[in-house]
């Protein structure tokens, strides 16, 4: 038997609904089997679902086909769902003598250190008194600016809060493939991906569903995430038998592996780094960059240009003048206040004048 671990399943919208939006009892009795299974090897599992958005469509005459486009009604269905799905998870996990817990999680509980470690806390607790963690994104008040936007972000956020061993992505293939496994017949599961580059995104091909959000590229997006955070990830079918007994012992094969880095971002860089909205752009001078890659704020006078229209708070892109991408960080002030302030050295601005453009806490630079 492995030693103990800390393991976060994914289980996206399409795995565990039908195309009405209907939970199916069947897969969400079968994790749930799974995850009994694996406690009682000892393991720690938490359990990130998706499907409350799907799942609250139909008791509103909104199911299947009739799914409506805007998010407000879509984030209000959430609450309707979100009810349904917790109970069927209560009911599955209680079947196994397991208690389930619900965690609804938004993008800032990452930001915001205090709620980070109240959420962090929590998580922890709950592990210890034994209760599976079912979690979701609080769908009914996330930001549509900065939600996740999908789970697999969330996923991955989580294995860094629960200091996880493992991620695992459920989905509705085998991994990542060396081509599109449906037109070509040399395509062959890559079983283990050192680090993630360019291409692998760009191998994801097309998984998603209308009901689903996922797709293979933000698994890919998610596992990237996990390996920056210290967390192995494995990519793999979710109705695979035995998928979580089989990730948790590295069984050849189960799907792609994903190794985790050597060093590990806290979750709120984790969070600058990946943020999902991007208010704008941020283009610094050589010595500025420099600068940042050893560690300071970005000052003002280091600023050539700033293109795009962000608030105060935003998440921003930093570049060089050759516009590659080295950093990330989360602005100060609005792209209307900088505007005027830029080039200049702190000793010529007027009183009250933003001065520091994204401070150092605020601040990721990108491996190269
Ligand atoms: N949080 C959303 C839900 O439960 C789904 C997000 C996703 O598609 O991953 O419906």
């Amino acid at each position: 038997m492995s030693r103990p671990q800390t393991i976060v399943v994914k289980i996206g919208t399409s795995s565990i609904t039908d195309s009405e939006g209907v939970v199916q009892r069947e897969a969400v009795a079968s994790l749930c089997d799974q995850v009994a299974d694996a406690r009682s090897n000892g393991h720690r599992v938490v359990i990130v679902t998706s499907g409350a958005i799907a799942a609250g469509l139909p008791e509103l005459g909104m199911g299947g086909d009739r799914r409506p486009t805007d998010t407000i009604t879509l984030q209000a269905a959430s609450t309707v769902g979100q009810g349904a799905l917790i109970r069927v998870y209560r009911e599955e996990l209680a079947r196994r003598d397991l208690v389930a817990g619900q965690v609804l999680l938004v993008a800032i509980d990452f930001v915001m250190r205090s709620q980070y470690l109240h959420a962090r806390s929590t998580m922890h607790r709950l592990l210890e008194l034994g209760v599976v963690p079912v979690v979701n994104e609080n769908d009914a008040i996330a930001d549509e600016e900065i939600r996740f936007g999908d789970n697999d972000r969330l996923a991955s956020l989580v294995a860094n809060l629960v200091d996880a061993d493992l991620l695992l992505l459920l989905t509705d293939t085998d991994g990542i493939f060396t081509a599109d496994p449906r037109s070509s017949d040399e395509a062959a599961l890559i079983e283990e991906i050192e680090e993630i580059g360019n291409h692998h995104a760009a191998l994801g091909g097309a998984s998603g569903t209308s009901r689903g959000s996922g797709g293979m590229a933000s698994k890919i997006m998610a596992a990237k995430v996990a390996s920056w955070s210290g967390v192995r990830s494995v990519i793999a079918r979710a109705d695979r038998p035995h998928v979580l007994a089989d990730a948790i012992a590295a069984k050849p094969a189960t799907g792609t592996f994903v190794k985790a880095r050597p060093s590990r971002l806290p979750a709120r860089k984790l969070w600058i780094a990946f943020a999902v909205g991007r208010g704008g752009t941020v283009v610094v001078d050589k010595g500025a960059r420099a600068a940042l890659e050893r560690g300071t704020s970005l000052l003002a006078a280091g600023v050539t240009e700033v293109s795009g229209t962000f608030g105060a708070g935003a998440p921003v892109d930093i570049t060089d003048t050759s516009g590659e991408i080295f950093a990330r960080g989360l602005a100060r002030h609005s792209s209307e206040e900088l505007r005027p302030v830029l080039g200049l050295r702190s000793a010529d601005l007027p009183p009250g004048a933003p001065h520091v453009v994204v401070h150092a806490n605020d601040l990721v630079v990108l491996p190269g």
